[in-house]
């Protein structure tokens, strides 16, 4: 390639970079580089990409933003230097299919290293790994087994006890997605006019935050994502620890469809130059080494259901997952923010 049209690439990437971004991103069409634009923040994928660098010979750019990306995308249209793109839940994966970004994938790899639940059944989207949204309650003021199903959570039992973050949260929207492909519309909403019943204080914050609102008295019960428990435990910051050690985490739905999951994965970019080589990126991401690897930083479950969860998640002990479709939980998505509007969640 000539320095001309490189040099043109890099102009245009700079053009596009908001604030938020960092890392450069150079030119397309080299042989042995792919460009990673990442909602998953560098430092958890560096251990993998070095590994896959060693075995291939790759060079890997990695775009990181939380917010922003897919609007570069688009706005870079076909001309884009991304290969693939990652996201940490299934709403933003579904966002990029929904704007004709992803290029279908589907390779015997694939579809052995990833159950069919876990992916996109035209191959759109791939999960990487499975986050639960667990319930978390004060070891202090809620007795074991008090709590069973996420359905428990309207019961007027609960009434000024419970915290969460905005509903609106890509999160709590697809907890809601479940409940809604679990019973229906109407149900669905009843439960979430209940749950907003019984709330302790207005919507905010982080799942972090519930944990500390647990540990401070103000509420006894908070929805949060199982590696936050962890994240929370290994802080640098000790405060955080002190918010762990208030909670017990506990699987809901045990006796019936499984705790809800929501996932974090991959799609190849429409335009990618490199297809074949950031294909070999999908399917190492998905296979047996990569997938301990990524299971450990993360405190995450592996999509892959060969490779067992860390040493240190197995304190949460064994549990049944929700086996419903995530494609489901995507398609759910608007419905589950209408009845989240109107609720006042
Ligand atoms: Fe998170």
């Amino acid at each position: 390639m000539s320095m001309i049209k490189r040099f043109k690439f890099g102009l245009r990437a700079i053009a596009l970079t908001t604030g938020l971004m960092a890392g450069a991103v150079s030119s397309p069409a080299l042989s042995n580089e792919l460009n990673i634009y990442s909602h998953r923040q560098a430092f958890l994928l560096n251990p993998l990409l070095e590994d896959f660098k060693k075995q291939t010979g790759t060079k890997i750019n990695i775009v990181f933003a939380s917010k922003g990306l897919i609007q570069r995308l688009i706005a870079e249209g076909p001309r884009s230097p991304a290969d693939i793109i990652l996201t940490v839940d299934i709403a933003r994966l579904q966002q990029y299919a929904n704007k004709d970004l992803f290029a279908a994938v589907s390779t015997p790899v694939l579809k052995a290293n990833i159950p069919a639940h876990l992916r996109d059944p035209k191959g759109l989207w791939y999960g990487l790994s499975k986050r639960v949204r667990v319930v978390a309650v004060s070891k202090a003021r809620v007795r074991p087994g008090e709590i069973k199903r996420i359905e428990d959570l309207a019961d007027p039992k609960w009434k000024g006890r419970i915290c969460t973050r905005k509903g609106s949260h890509v999160y709590n929207r697809a907890l809601l997605a479940s409940l809604i492909a679990a019973h229906g519309n109407a149900a669905a909403e009843k439960w979430a006019k209940g749950l907003v019943a019984n709330l302790a204080r207005k919507p905010q914050g982080n799942d972090r935050a519930q944990a500390k609102a647990i540990s401070q008295g103000i509420c006894d019960v908070a929805i949060m994502n199982h590696y936050y428990y962890f994240k929370m435990k290994k802080n640098k910051n000790p405060a955080q620890h002190k918010w762990a050690k208030a909670i017990r985490i506990l699987f809901t739905n045990q006796g019936d469809r499984g705790n809800h999951v929501n996932i974090s994965g991959i799609g190849l970019a429409k335009h990618s130059k490199n297809k074949k080589l950031a294909i070999k990126l999908m399917e190492y991401l998905s296979s047996k080494h990569a997938q301990s690897l990524y299971a450990e930083v993360n405190y995450e479950y592996p999509a892959n259901t060969a490779v067992h969860a860390s040493q240190e998640v197995k304190v949460l002990g064994q549990f049944k997952a929700d086996k419903l479709p995530i494609a489901t939980i995507a398609e759910l998505a608007p419905t589950a923010q209408r009845i989240i509007n109107r609720v006042g969640w």
